[in-house]
């Protein structure tokens, strides 16, 4: 595997291979099988993979989490080669942000700027669009791949991607799940056993949902996951209903759209997110 740290390294090289459709999976590292099912999806949509290690300052609400966010570059880099990776970039804040951390990416993002985690996480998405628009800048994939986990994270990268890069095609790939059904996450491994144990709660209620919907009014679902969510040492922040492609909840289940329940939760003092389709029929 190529490792490369600098952007003029990397920009040099992708040149002389300029002529291969390229695949992208930014990652801020901690690498689990969700990130790994990612690049076999950007594999499966272009003839390289370029996946990058980056842990984004700016897209943290709290210096605590940026501390303490898990890195694990040599396991990564294992991990990453017995993959058969074929390019990493892994650069450091000076390549990305030569200029300061202050220049905003320009995009309206609607709705989405406001709701879920827009709404209890304030400039998360600011930050991240900051960093993403830079790295799809020096890499400048043909298509770049991301996953559904975080779907509103997504949504508003397709907003820019039209703005910006509308070349580049959005691949969202399906969340990879422990066996207890937990979304993986880099943060799980900050989990304490005793939360870690029940930590399948979140899983359990979305599942619960998909059910339910049949039966049950969509604010009485709402109103029910919550509640189940709410266990000793777990506090749910949102638990909503939405449409699937612009995130807009929805009050019925009526008509040919693809509906998602999206969560988050604080599991002692890790936040999880997670979300699952109650209706897919597009
Ligand atoms: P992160 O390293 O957390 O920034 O995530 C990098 C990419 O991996 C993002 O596009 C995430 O949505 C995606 N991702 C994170 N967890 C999972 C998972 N459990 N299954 C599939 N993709 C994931």
């Amino acid at each position: 595997m190529k490792i490369f740290k600098t952007v003029k390294a990397i920009r040099h090289y992708l040149q002389s291979e300029k002529k291969m459709k390229i695949g992208y999976v930014p990652t801020m590292g901690a690498l689990h099988a969700g990130h790994l099912s990612l690049i076999r999806l950007a594999r499966s949509h272009s003839d390289i993979c370029v996946s990058s290690i980056y842990v984004n300052p700016t897209q943290f609400n709290e210096a605590s989490d940026l501390k303490h966010y898990p890195r694990t570059f040599e396991r990564d880099v294992q991990k990453l080669i017995e993959f058969r990776n074929e390019v990493l970039f892994f650069p450091t804040d000076k390549e990305i942000y030569p200029d300061g951390q202050d220049k905003k990416i320009n995009i309206d993002m609607g709705i989405l700027g406001s709701i879920m985690e827009a709404k209890f996480r304030p400039g998360h998405f600011e930050g991240m669009l900051q960093v993403v628009h830079r790295l799809l800048e020096i890499i400048e994939p043909d298509c770049l791949i991301m996953g559904q986990k975080d779907i509103q994270q997504a949504r508003i990268v397709e907003l820019m991607l039209s703005r910006y890069f509308p070349e580049v095609e959005l691949i969202i790939g399906p969340i990879v799940r422990e066996i207890d059904g937990l979304a993986m996450s880099s943060r799980n491994k900050r989990l304490q056993p005793l939360i870690r144990d029940r930590a399948s709660i979140l899983y359990k209620t979305l599942k619960w949902a998909t059910e339910a919907i049949d039966s049950l009014p969509i604010q009485q679902i709402k109103a029910e996951a919550l509640e189940r969510l709410s266990i000793p040492d777990f506090r749910p922040e949102y638990f909503e209903i939405v449409n699937a492609e612009n995130l807009y909840p929805v009050n019925t289940v009526k008509g040919d759209i693809n509906i998602l329940a999206c969560t988050a939760v604080w599991a002692g003092e890790i936040r999880l997110i997670d979300n699952m389709y109650l209706q897919k029929k597009l």
